[in-house]
């Protein structure tokens, strides 16, 4: 025991550089992907309830690694906010998604996910905008969808970057809601579109009536506030009937699909006689 911090300094240090190595490498990795066509999208259905259509798309990054295989959005895009790379990926799955989620359908809207760092620059107005032009998808069918943190340091700054981007057509969705500190109150100073009622709170529905009742809640203020509410994590058939009966708008998760290849996607489902 005498001897445990040197063993551990000698045991930690070489790994602590091949860590270091392993990092650069990753990142340098990581752009050349970007310009290899090594990334790809998956598209996860958005279902209107009331409708009983799939209205939207989200689209979700997979990176295929060459030798190392499939690697999940949790196990790059945070080292991709680090070093900055989160720019061109970002550009690559809007362009991407705009022009494949066109090719699908006219009537399509299409979600994205933005990092919050990259949601308090102001240039996120020019690099949407002119994909947009560019790919010419029409701006009120884009939904940003971000994490409330994107709000939370310089509030006048991105607020002013969202009401840029709603000018010219775009949809702004809180993703995650409910896992971090916005109150409804805080979300009402931002022009946000519809809120995304995190997964954890729809996944405790099934056997805690206060998890039902909170969602209820939820819903109903978020009606208050005039914001399209969309429940995340559906899995199950009477999760979907419990949020039909609370008027939730927008149902996603495993139930409705998992995210999957557009080609698989089919619009014309009713999800309430699925089994
Ligand atoms: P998110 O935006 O909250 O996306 C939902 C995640 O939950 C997805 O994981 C999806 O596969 C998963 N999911 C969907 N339905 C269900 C369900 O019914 N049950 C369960 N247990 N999970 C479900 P995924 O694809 O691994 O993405 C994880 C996160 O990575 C996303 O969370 C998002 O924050 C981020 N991400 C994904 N694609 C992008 C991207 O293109 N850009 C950025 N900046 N972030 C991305
Ligand atoms: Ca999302
Ligand atoms: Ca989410
Ligand atoms: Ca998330």
């Amino acid at each position: 025991a005498k001897n445990a911090p040197n063993a551990h300094w000698v045991f930690y240090k070489p790994d602590m550089a091949e860590q270091i190595v392993q990092r650069r490498e990753l990142e340098q990795e990581l752009r050349e992907a970007i310009k290899q066509n090594q990334l790809f999208l998956l598209y996860q259905p958005r279902y209107d309830i009331s409708l009983q259509k799939i209205t939207s798309l989200e689209a979700l990054v997979r990176w295929q690694h060459p030798t190392h295989g499939l690697f999940m959005p949790d196990q790059f895009i945070p080292l991709a906010e680090e070093t900055g790379i989160i720019i061109p990926l970002t550009d690559w799955v809007l362009t991407t998604a705009c022009r494949e989620v066109m090719a699908k359908s006219a009537d399509l809207s299409l979600s994205v996910n933005i990092s919050p760092v990259e949601f308090k620059a102001s240039d996120i107005v020019f690099r949407v905008k002119s994909i947009l032009a560019d790919t010419g998808f029409d701006p009120s069918r884009l939904e940003l969808e971000v994490t409330e943190n994107a709000t939370l340091s310089k509030p006048e700054n991105t607020l002013k970057i969202m009401q840029q981007l709603k000018s010219f057509g775009v949809k702004l969705l809180m993703d995650d809601f409910g896992t971090g500190y916005a109150s409804l109150n805080y979300l009402r100073s931002f022009p946000f579109d519809g809120i995304k009622l995190d997964k954890s709170f729809i996944m405790a529905m099934d056997d805690s009536d206060s998890a039902k009742n909170i969602v209820e809640k939820i819903i109903g203020l978020g009606k208050d506030f005039n914001l399209e509410v969309t429940a995340e994590g559906v899995e199950t058939l009477s999760q979907l009937q419990q949020l039909e009966e609370f008027e939730c708008d927008i149902a996603q998760g495993y139930f409705i699909s998992h995210p999957t290849t557009l080609d698989k996607i089919e619009l014309n489902q009713n999800f309430k006689n699925k089994k």
